[in-house]
C-alpha cells in the first residue's frame, strides 16, 4: 500500500487481483448482452449463471434463489419495499442500529401508511429479542428487518432466533448481511432468513454489484420494472464483468476466511496493545461476538472528527463512525443506541482492518494516534 495506511474496509474493500483479472475478458472481448439470444451471448448467460452458482454455494442457497443487484441499498430496499407491497395493513419490526439503507426504506413505507417498530439495543449492541416478541404478539407484523452485523461496532445479531421468533408469528424475516457476507461463515438456511442482502465492494469486488437471496417461495414485487432479467424480478442489462469477479472475490474469502480472521484478529490484539502502553483512556464498543477487523472506539475527552483529521494528514484513513455518514459530525445513530457515556461518544472512531492489512499497519495506526492525543 506504500506509504499509505487503509483501514476503513467497512466502508469498501480494494479489489482482489483474481477477481480483476477474471473481469477483463468481459470487458474488452466478450462484452455481449447476456439477453441477447444470438451465439456471442451464450458465454455471458453461462458465465451468470456459473456465478449464481458458485454465490449460492458460498451461502448455502439455491442458484434461483440469489437475484443480482446494484449492491446493499438496493437489495435492502428492495426486500422491505418489495414484501411490504403497498399493503399499508401491515407493519415492520426493524432495530434502531440499522444502516440507512434500511432505516430509510421503513421511513418510505412508514408514509405510505405502515406501521415500524425500533428494537431497541443493549450496551453491546445486540437486539431485545424481548421487545421482539412484545411487537410481534401485538401488531400484525409483514417483516422483521434485522442486521447481521453492524457496520460502525460489527456487533453480530442473534438472527436464526429472531427469525424464529418471526416466523412463530407468521412474519417473514430480512438481513442486511453486507457486513457479514464473506467475512463470517453464512448459511440461510441455519440462519433460517427469507431474505438477505449483500454488497460486492464489502468482500473485495468491484462496487455496484451486491445480491439479494429470496428464499423460493417468499412473496415480493419486482423491484426494478423493464426486461426480463434476473428470472423477470429485477429488470435491467446484466452487469456480466462485476457479477462474475464478485463471485471469485467471494469464494476466495470463503476459502481463506479461517486464516484472514486469524491474520485480523493478531492485527486487532497489536493496535490494543500500542493503544494500551500509551494509556489511552477509551471504551471499546461493540460485542465479542463480531466481525474480525471491525474495531470501535470511544476516547474520553476527544473529538474523533479531529482525530480523523489529523490521521487523514499522516495518510491513514480511518472513519469517525460510518462511511456514509461522513459528513455528519454529529454521534450517530448506532453510538446513541448503544449509550456510550457523553465524555467518550464524541471521540468515538471506526478503524476496519481488512485482508490487505498488515500487522505493522495496527502499530503504525495506534502509534500516530498515541502520538496525536500525547500532544
Ligand atoms: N448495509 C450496511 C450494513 C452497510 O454497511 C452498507 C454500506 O456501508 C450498506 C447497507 C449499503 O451498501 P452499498 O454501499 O452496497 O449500497
Amino acid at each position: 500500500m506504500g506509504d499509505v495506511v487503509y483501514a476503513d474496509n467497512a466502508a469498501t474493500t480494494k479489489l482482489d487481483q483474481d477477481a480483476f483479472n477474471a473481469m477483463i475478458p468481459w470487458l474488452l472481448d466478450d462484452y455481449g448482452n447476456a439477453s441477447q439470444s444470438y451465439t456471442f451471448a451464450r458465454k455471458q448467460k453461462k458465465a451468470i449463471a456459473e456465478a449464481r452458482n458458485i454465490i449460492a454455494e458460498c451461502i448455502g442457497a439455491e442458484p434461483e434463489e440469489i437475484f443480482f443487484t446494484s449492491g446493499g441499498t438496493e437489495s435492502d430496499n428492495w426486500a422491505i419495499k418489495g414484501v411490504m407491497d403497498a399493503d399499508t395493513n401491515a407493519s415492520i419490526v426493524t432495530s434502531s442500529i440499522e444502516h440507512h439503507a434500511v432505516l430509510k426504506a421503513c421511513a418510505s413505507v412508514e408514509r405510505q401508511g405502515n406501521s415500524v417498530f425500533y428494537l431497541p439495543v443493549d450496551p453491546k449492541g445486540i437486539v431485545s429479542i424481548k421487545r421482539c416478541r412484545e411487537f410481534l404478539s401485538g401488531s400484525s407484523i409483514k417483516l422483521v428487518s434485522v442486521m447481521l452485523a453492524n457496520n460502525e461496532i460489527g456487533t453480530i445479531e442473534p438472527i436464526s432466533e429472531i427469525a424464529s421468533l418471526a416466523h412463530e408469528y407468521g412474519a417473514l424475516m430480512h438481513t442486511d448481511a453486507v457486513q457479514a457476507v464473506g467475512h463470517i461463515p453464512i448459511n440461510v438456511k441455519d440462519l433460517q432468513v427469507d431474505l438477505l442482502s449483500a454488497s460486492g465492494h464489502k468482500f473485495n469486488s468491484p462496487k455496484g454489484i451486491g445480491f439479494l437471496y429470496i428464499k423460493k417461495g417468499t412473496s415480493i414485487k419486482p423491484y426494478m420494472d423493464g426486461g426480463a432479467q434476473e428470472f423477470g424480478f429485477r429488470a435491467g442489462t446484466e452487469n456480466v464483468p462485476s457479477i462474475v469477479a464478485m463471485a471469485v472475490a467471494l469464494k476466495k474469502n470463503c476459502s481463506e476466511m479461517k486464516e484472514n480472521n486469524e491474520k485480523l484478529k493478531r492485527i486487532e490484539s497489536i493496535f490494543f496493545q500500542t493503544l494500551n502502553q500509551g494509556n489511552i483512556d477509551y471504551i471499546k464498543n461493540g460485542s465479542d461476538n463480531k466481525i474480525p477487523g471491525n474495531v470501535s472506539l470511544s476516547i474520553k475527552g476527544v473529538s474523533g472528527e479531529m482525530l480523523f483529521h489529523r490521521l487523514d494528514l499522516k495518510k491513514i484513513f480511518i472513519s469517525t463512525g460510518s462511511a456514509c455518514d461522513s459528513q455528519n459530525t454529529q454521534i450517530s445513530h448506532v453510538i446513541k443506541a448503544i449509550a456510550v457515556p457523553s465524555d467518550y461518544a464524541e471521540g468515538t472512531i471506526r478503524i476496519s482492518f481488512g485482508k490487505d492489512n498488515e500487522e505493522s499497519d495496527a502499530q503504525t495506526i495506534a502509534s500516530a494516534i498515541v502520538d496525536i492525543l500525547k500532544r
